[in-house]
């Protein structure tokens, strides 16, 4: 069996290949994803796999039946960014990139979805398929499709995922048990101080001292309010404020981001923030007021599901092809499904085997090697029929 799905998932290379450059070639915003919709009901209607639209942009597929259920979960929006790959299919729209592969994760589940109505006579259960909106951009897509029922009738009972990740080499899984991704948060800051001359400081109140002070003092977050065993960052990146050399400005802006993964000190570490926000800008006269606009909750990759999917690959793909993940402070919304049922989360390496590196998640000249897609596809496949068999 195992041979079998890796082995027809490289003779429907081209066919996801030419889903993953038409795509990469339209790339739509997160919510705004009609075309990548549309092309998506096109082809699973070619395949006579029955679907519907969930979360205006998102879709909801099913191959087999029965009472039991496994789903599979790729994201497909794209990001504001200028491509700058220079590829035959480099992206028609300006200003919009797929420069985190969600092309290729539509694309591998395509794939898969091919592969396994190929064989839905011997699946032992239903293998819901979710193609999901808007993972860029909070909300994010998950929680919508999640709120529109996607998750209901029928009700899975374990969920796979997998990202492409440009740090490891082209079709190398890579897996962690537990946290895996933070709870990211964003942060908003306003200091209000009193403008005055600036020859004359103490008849004003300066929201420039206030902000760098605050900024000096938010590290005590990380070193005094936090257990070490426990990961935690706040960075800031964004200041602004003031415009002359002789003026001292009424207000100060000031953005960043929490990221965290234990959920107690991440409550805790939003109101440490709020309370001294307020105490560091009264310490100089001023008013400062944080909003926390509050992100993904954290990814946890579930014990059980993570041995099984990896013993999955490893049978798949050869042990030589399976590695670890170090876990990474990056958001990911696929933790809305971790929540709620056993989940398990992979890196499918993107990197072209004759580079020691190539330009990351995010980054205009992003451009992974399309053969990972092979694996990735087959993998997606074989997880969900043998998560049947169990
Ligand atoms: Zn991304
Ligand atoms: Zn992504």
């Amino acid at each position: 069996m195992s041979t079998t799905l890796l082995d027809d998932s490289a003779k429907i290379f081209p066919t996801v290949q030419m889903h993953r450059q038409h795509l990469h070639a339209h790339p739509e915003l997160s919510f705004q994803e009609v075309e990548t919709c549309a092309y998506i009901q096109r082809e699973l209607s070619a395949l006579g796999i029955p679907h519907r639209v969930v979360a205006r942009t998102g879709v909801v597929a099913h191959i087999g039946t029965g009472t039991r259920c496994v789903a599979l979960r790729a994201d497909i929006d794209a990001l504001p960014i200028t491509e700058n790959t220079g590829l035959p299919y480099t992206s028609t729209v300006p200003g919009v990139m797929h420069a985190c592969g969600h092309d290729t994760h539509t694309s591998m589940l395509l794939g898969a979805a091919r592969l396994l109505k190929e064989r839905e006579s011997e699946l032992g259960g239903v293998v819901k398929l979710l193609f999901q909106p808007g993972e860029e951009k909070t909300p994010g897509g998950a929680s919508i499709m999640i709120a529109e029922g996607a998750l209901e009738d029928p009700v899975p009972e374990i969920i796979f995922g997998q990202h492409i990740n440009p740090d490891s080499p082209a079709g190398r899984v890579e897996f962690v048990a537990g946290s895996m991704m933070a709870a990211a948060d964003e942060l908003y800051w306003e200091i209000t101080g009193f403008g005055a001359h600036a020859a004359q400081p103490h008849k004003g109140h300066n929201p420039i001292m206030a902000a760098t002070a605050l900024v000096q003092h938010l590290q005590s977050l990380i070193t005094q309010s936090r257990n070490p065993l426990d990961a935690g960052v706040v960075t800031v990146t964004a200041l602004h404020g003031g415009h002359a050399t002789n003026v001292i400005p009424d207000t100060v802006e000031m953005k960043g981001t929490l990221r965290s993964f234990n959920p107690a000190w991440r409550e805790h570490a939003w109101q440490w923030l709020e309370d001294h926000t307020r105490r560091i800008a009264e310490l100089y006269g001023c008013h400062g007021h944080l909003r926390i606009e509050k992100g993904y909750p954290p990814l946890v990759n579930d014990a059980a599901a993570t041995s099984f999917a990896r013993s999955v690959a490893e049978s798949l793909l050869g042990i030589d092809n399976v590695g670890s993940f170090e876990p990474k402070m990056w958001g990911e919304d696929f933790a809305y499904y971790s929540q709620m049922m056993p989940a398990c989360f992979w890196m499918l390496g993107g990197r072209p085997h004759t580079a020691s590196t190539m330009p990351g998640l995010h980054n205009a000249a992003f451009a992974p090697d399309e053969s990972a897609m092979i694996h990735g596809a087959a993998l997606l496949a074989q997880v969900a029929v043998q998560a049947l068999q169990r």
